[in-house]
């Protein structure tokens, strides 16, 4: 009995101390595979909950977004883990959610709502560079580790039964809680889809179009309709229009708008490809 409650000391000790140490270095206690495990689960729960999730049948348009942009993107250099990880793009049938989320593993959704308000081939590829820095950065799983790493090592450590620790993870998905993004890791995933892009056919600053359109449209600030749901898991789309412009600057590329044409936009092709098709 003595020596269990030793044991136990020293493991909440340990996690304690590794707990501190995870908020401050980004510290992550789930391995690649384990992300691909929860993504698929992940994944499934979504494909098994078609009335909040109905997923959007018009293979057309969906093979052309995923072969032509999100399988080119995962062509750039700059994406390490794309051997290591799932990625796979989905297509949520909802228009009036402007909106595209990630969950571990490479599962990468988006919802035809936000689909239909882009208005270029590079803005879409933005946005999808941004989730796809979500995963390849961890940012889920680090946030798990952050706010249950002690639970999860006590429990790990104890011999607990292993289905607790599923239980707990389990319970961090329902709601989609797990992905309001925190303002720091919503800016690292900027970052890298000016990474990801600049080596691609797209224009690298792309990931702020959207933003810029919702600023011209009037929506940053309403909380009314589909853009609530885009807010409360991506914050402050005004300061990231000029940190983009400001790294875009920095980087030698020229600062381009929402409603630029050109080189690396793809704007008739958007139109042909996307738009008219989804009608
Ligand atoms: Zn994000």
């Amino acid at each position: 009995m003595k020596m269990i409650i030793i044991k136990k000391k020293i493991i909440y000790a340990l996690a304690a101390a590794l707990i501190v140490v995870s908020c401050s270095t980004g510290i992550n206690l789930f391995t690649d595979n384990d992300e691909v495990h929860l993504g698929s689960q992940f994944d499934q729960e979504i494909k098994n909950n078609p009335k909040e999730y109905p997923i959007y049948k018009n293979s057309a348009v969906k093979n052309y977004i995923d072969t032509r942009i999100f399988q080119h993107l995962l062509q750039s250099p700059e994406i390490k883990k794309k051997t290591v990880y799932n990625y796979q793009l989905e297509m949520i049938d909802n228009d009036s959610v402007l909106n595209a989320f990630a969950v571990p593993g490479g599962y990468v959704y988006l919802y035809t709502g936000l689909v239909k308000y882009l208005e270029t081939e590079a803005a879409l590829a933005g946005v999808l560079g941004h989730e796809i820095a979500h995963v390849e950065r961890r940012h889920a799983t680090q946030r798990i580790t952050s706010a249950y790493g002690l639970q999860m090592i006590a429990s790990l450590a104890l011999g607990n039964n292993p289905s607790e620790v599923s239980i707990m993870v389990a319970n961090l998905f329902s709601g989609l809680a797990l992905l309001a993004n925190s303002r720091s890791d919503e800016d690292e995933s900027d970052e890298y889809s000016i990474k990801y892009l600049a080596e691609t056919r797209y224009y690298p600053g792309a990931v702020k179009f959207f933003f810029e359109k919702l600023k011209d449209d009037g929506k940053v600030s309403s909380a009314s309709g589909g853009i609530q749901t885009f807010l409360s898991t991506h914050p402050d789309p005004v300061e990231r229009i000029s940190t983009t412009n400001t790294r875009i600057s920095n980087m030698g590329y020229p600062v381009k708008d929402y409603k630029a044409s050109g080189e690396g936009i793809f704007r008739e092709e958007y139109k042909t490809n996307i738009l008219s098709k989804m009608k």
